[in-house]
């Protein structure tokens, strides 16, 4: 439910995207369906403020129709080989790549992002259903060396049952899939409530994910307003695990409402990087890293480098060198040529940049560049480098969720090590510098989940992607993400 104005008259909507897998249908139990009431929810282009189209508002009745559905369907799906099961996430995944650019153009349209990223969205998105497609293949029990006479001892990883999934918006397909691919090769069904902005990505891999040959009710897909559906999802004592990627106040809630049924849970929560710049970096590398690990995503990512820590005797040529390549971000609707920069998903996201700016210059903070709103459109927010950002600012305490950097120097490494573990968060730090066994021993030192040196990227589904502190609980991706979806089961078996 985008929060802006319509700036134009409203397409006919439903219909005219041009997309094949444009759906505005829930997926339930194999069926596409509307709300039991009639009611929809609209979604709008954070980037012109047109509608789209429209997705079914759906409650308690449907969910727990789903959640029936779903564990129907996971009996069934639990029976069958993890290498039939592993050919159909295969099929799937390949089904994402094969239609990669419609897919890459809907997330465009309803969350923002610039069209490149979102095919590299997609790439990333598909590459967990292979791989926990193979994963699932190698998951694999023990047997034990047993301490009780004539007895054989077998432990096992058992799949969890149903499982729910809350998404966000930001990533709004590789969110699903990192989940999904994980939890269906465990041998789990699972429900995914997809953030309102942005239903369309997943209602489209719900067609791919019919059309690879996943049975009905092993995936589904109910959208309408977060309460309700959470609500019944969380009471619903047949959802065994929630997995929940989204902002740490509502991690908070969920995490309450899960202990009365004694769910596992996963969260993978707000992040507010911090990245540590030394003096014997090379200045372009450490300038054109601290743009990408910032603004990709327009700022919109939990792994974004909010917090960057630049060592005193580069602080001046560093910031007038970052400000530079900062200005030259092109802005501008996704779909237009070479943009890097798109709108941010609604007013309050806005809202929070400009509260942040406003609050940093009123104590003592230099604005480098940016600090401006509303051009081309309302969702916009100007590249931003604020400077002699202090610990008591808003920006150093609040997580980042738009294109604002905040800079600030720092004299020695015990220093910058306590002033980036000053926060509530731990999902991502960065390290940059030329001398490895002291950036290592900085990161034994840093309060993190996940730690990059001398690099941006470090995500894939090799990895174990997750958290501390209140960033997060459990690991996405890796061999213990398909962990999270299993339980271990333990035999005793006498007279073998
Ligand atoms: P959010 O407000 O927490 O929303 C996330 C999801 O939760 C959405 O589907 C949302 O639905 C739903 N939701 C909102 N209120 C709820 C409630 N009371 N009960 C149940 N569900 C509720 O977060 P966001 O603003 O969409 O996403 C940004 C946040 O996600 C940031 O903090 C970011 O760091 C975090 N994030 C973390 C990771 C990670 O892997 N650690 C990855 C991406 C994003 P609606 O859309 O209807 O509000």
């Amino acid at each position: 439910m985008a929060d802006v104005a319509l700036d134009g008259p409203p397409r006919a909507h439903n219909s005219d995207t041009g997309l094949t897998l444009f759906r505005d249908k829930a997926y339930i139990d194999g069926s596409w369906c509307c709300a039991g009431t009639g009611l929809v929810v609209a979604v709008t282009d954070p980037a012109t403020g047109r509608l789209i189209g429209t997705v079914p508002d759906m409650g308690s009745i449907e969910t727990r129709r789903a959640v029936a559905g779903a564990n129907r369907a996971q009996k069934l799906w639990a029976r069958w080989t993890a290498f039939e099961r592993g050919a159909c996430l295969r099929r799937w995944g390949d089904l994402l790549r094969t239609h990669r650019e419609e897919l890459a153009r809907l997330m465009t349209l309803e969350q923002g992002k610039p069209v490149a990223e979102a095919r590299a969205e997609i790439d990333y998105a598909a590459s967990f259903l292979n791989w926990f497609g193979e994963q699932g293949e190698r998951h694999d029990g023990e047997m034990i060396t047993s301490h009780l006479r004539g007895r054989k001892m077998f432990a096992f990883r058992a799949p969890i049952g149903v499982a729910a999934a809350i998404t966000p918006w930001n990533f709004p397909s590789a969110m699903i899939t990192r989940k999904a691919g994980a939890a269906l090769a465990a041998g789990c069904a699972m429900v995914v409530r997809p953030a309102s902005e942005t239903p369309f990505s997943a209602l489209a891999l719900a067609v791919l994910a019919e059309k690879s040959g996943i049975p009905p009710g092993v995936f589904s897909v109910i959208t309408g307003s977060a309460k309700p559906i959470a609500n019944a999802l969380m009471e619903d004592t047949v959802v065994r695990h929630l997995s929940f990627t989204g902002s740490t106040e509502v991690g908070r809630l969920l995490a309450a409402q899960g202990a009365k049924t004694v769910k596992k849970i996963a969260m993978e929560l707000g992040g507010h990087a911090p990245l540590i710049i030394c003096e014997d970096v090379d200045l372009d590398e450490a300038v054109s890293a601290a743009v990408a690990a910032k603004f990709q995503t327009s700022g919109q990512d939990c792994l974004a480098a909010n917090r960057i820590f630049v060592a005193q005797t580069l602080y001046t040529s560093f910031c007038s060198r970052y400000a530079e390549a900062v200005r030259a971000l092109k802005v501008g609707n996704g779909f237009g040529d070479g943009v890097e920069i798109g709108p941010l998903i609604n007013l309050s996201a806005v809202a929070t940049c400009d509260a942040q700016v406003a609050d940093a210059l009123a104590q003592g903070g230099r604005l480098l560049v940016g600090g401006t709103s509303g051009v081309p459109g309302p969702l916009f927010y100007s590249p931003t480098v604020l400077a002699d950002v202090t610990p008591d600012m808003k920006i150093f305490r609040e997580e980042t969720f738009g294109p604002v950097a905040a800079v600030l120097p720092f004299a020695s490494d015990a220093q910058v090590v306590d002033l980036a573990n000053d926060t509530e968060f731990g999902l991502a730090a960065y390290l940059y510098g030329r001398d490895v066994g002291r950036l290592w021993r900085m990161g034994e030192c840093l309060e993190y989940g996940m730690i990059a040196f001398n690099t941006v990227k470090m995500t894939g589904p090799p990895v174990p992607f997750g958290g501390v502190k209140q960033s997060g609980l459990g690991r996405e991706g890796s061999r213990h993400g398909i962990d999270e979806y299993s339980e271990i089961k333990y035999f005793c078996v006498n007279g073998l």
